[in-house]
């Protein structure tokens, strides 16, 4: 079982290693976030001043990531308010959540 497991971890690795890029990082809140209706796996995300995003290992490699979920930056959003009141930290998880959710009712739709 123990095997198995090493097994499993080092084909993730491999998966994530050739899906994403290298300063995408898994969230903190991990558990907060629906894993993918194809591959499994809960999101890696990459959040910096200009941009917000989440991907997964589906897709054909690190340029064409086959669902990739943005939100607005918060360098967007002070741009357009003029302040950071209100900015949705948590929106990348939001959108990634709804996405994912689409996805399985497309899914099931077309299954
Ligand atoms: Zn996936």
């Amino acid at each position: 079982m123990k095997f198995n497991f090493m097994v499993e971890k080092e084909l993730e690795d491999c998966r994530w290693k050739y899906m994403s890029f290298d300063w995408y990082k898994e969230p903190k809140n991990k558990n907060d976030w629906l894993a993918c209706s194809e591959c499994g796996l809960t999101p890696r995300i990459w959040e910096f001043d200009n941009g917000r995003y989440a991907n997964c290992v589906c897709g054909i490699d690190v340029w064409n990531n086959k669902h990739q979920v943005k939100a607005k930056s918060i360098m967007y959003y002070y741009r357009k308010n003029g302040n950071t009141i209100g900015y949705d930290v948590d929106e990348l998880r939001k959108n990634w959540n709804n996405y994912i959710l689409k996805l399985k009712s497309k899914i099931k739709i077309n299954g």
